[in-house]
């Protein structure tokens, strides 16, 4: 490839040229999952040795917590005997191996389930096969959430939604217009404008943002994706969605290249560097409400963990644990639980979805003293 260029870029450029600018949701879907060349695709990014780090990945306790939590909702659906378990985007099957073990101790919940797992990356599915096998539970692979079969249904997602493509539009003095990327004059992939504006754009924006100055920034996602949740749940179940982002729908660019744990320019060797966006929940709420579905919070990951009784989970861990663990123990609670930019505890939130029958979703009272402190 001519400069290092990675062969996606050369599929890209061959695809603009083809086609003209390319607005950029296309672009991070094609970095993201082209079936080839795909970020996704051709790796497993995850670990201290890959590009980031997860929260199932830091402490077990997540996923038993998500587990447990998945059994309460199991009881509150009326404890359906066949309910489907849908994890989106399981990466290396940490979080839901962790989660079955927990929900074993709950008593007919794991004979109840079959196991879904939605996931793009052949790559990936083949590592939480290789993770999951010993769970003894039902399993099936899908590449979209669409193939899950309908009927009662848990759905949890961790870092899924950043993962799903992000239009941008920016404001002109015509309008907004679709940022589009195009091979610019250094013959660099670069950032442009579609030359004309989105027709009634501000109309579809909430109100507080349609006096947004020349230059703004707005990203979203299609409403495909709330809406298919928003059916599944509202016709029987439940969906928990843990993603970093936005309580409010707001203005901005929150597009991110991360590569070896460090910012890359996400224009630069497209498919080798993990891009996501912040998720707008506000939006992603409504959408699943305009169908039926309730939502809960967002609440910051911090107050929805320790309601479910992190701390406590782990004096559990330590008093059984090997003394020299007691540190990591602490060490895995604290960075999933801290607010300050060391961890991720304010940044990452979590929106509950659900039938309205059910009633409240664990997690997601109001805020109690102690995730105040
Ligand atoms: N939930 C895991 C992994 C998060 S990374 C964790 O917390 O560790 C995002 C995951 O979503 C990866 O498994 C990726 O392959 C998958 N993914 C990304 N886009 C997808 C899509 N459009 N459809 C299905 N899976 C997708």
């Amino acid at each position: 490839m001519p400069d290092g260029r990675s062969p996606l870029e050369a599929e890209i450029r061959r695809l603009i040229a083809a086609a003209g600018p390319m607005p950029f949701a296309d672009y991070m879907r094609l970095c993201l999952t082209h079936p080839q060349y795909g970020y996704y695709v051709t790796r497993d990014p995850f670990g201290t040795r890959g590009d980031f780090v997860t929260s199932p990945e830091i402490s077990q306790m997540f996923g038993e917590l998500i587990g447990l939590w998945m059994a309460a909702v199991w009881k509150q659906m009326g404890a359906p005997e066949n309910v489907r378990v849908v994890e989106l985007g399981p990466g290396r099957g940490t979080m839901m191996s962790d989660a079955l073990r927990a929900a074993r101790t709950v008593k007919g919940f794991y004979d109840a389930i079959v196991v879904h797992l939605v996931e793009i990356s052949p790559t990936l599915q083949q590592a939480q096969q290789k993770r999951l096998q010993e769970s003894g539970v039902p399993m099936l692979w899908h590449a979209s959430f669409d193939e899950v079969p309908a009927g009662p249904v848990i759905v949890v997602a961790n870092e899924f939604v950043d993962a799903l493509p992000v239009h941008q539009a920016i404001k002109a003095a015509d309008g907004w217009h679709e940022r589009v990327v195009v091979v610019g004059p250094g013959d660099t992939l670069s950032y442009g404008l579609a030359r004309d504006a989105l027709p009634f754009f501000d109309g579809t924006l909430p109100r507080a943002l349609r006096q947004a100055s020349d230059g703004s920034i707005f990203e979203w996602r299609t409403d495909r994706f709330a809406l298919a949740l928003g059916r599944r749940v509202r016709a029987d179940g439940a969906a928990l969605i843990i993603d970093y982002g936005h309580t409010r729908c707001a203005l901005g660019d929150t597009v991110q290249a991360v590569s070896g744990h460090s910012f890359a320019d996400p224009l630069r060797k497209p498919g080798e560097a993990d891009l996501t966006a912040h998720v707008d929940f506000e939006t992603l709420a409504l959408g699943a409400e305009c169908i039926g579905a309730r939502s809960y919070g967002p609440v910051t990951q911090r107050e929805f963990l320790l309601q479910l009784g992190i701390r406590e989970r782990g004096a559990v861990l330590k008093s059984k644990a090997p003394r020299d663990k007691a540190g990591e123990i602490d060490g895995g609670l604290s960075r999933l639980i801290r607010t300050d930019n060391r961890g991720m505890g304010e940044l990452f939130k979590v929106l509950g979805l659900a039938d309205p029958k059910i009633g409240p979703l664990p997690g997601f009272a109001a805020p109690s003293q102690a995730a105040k402190q």
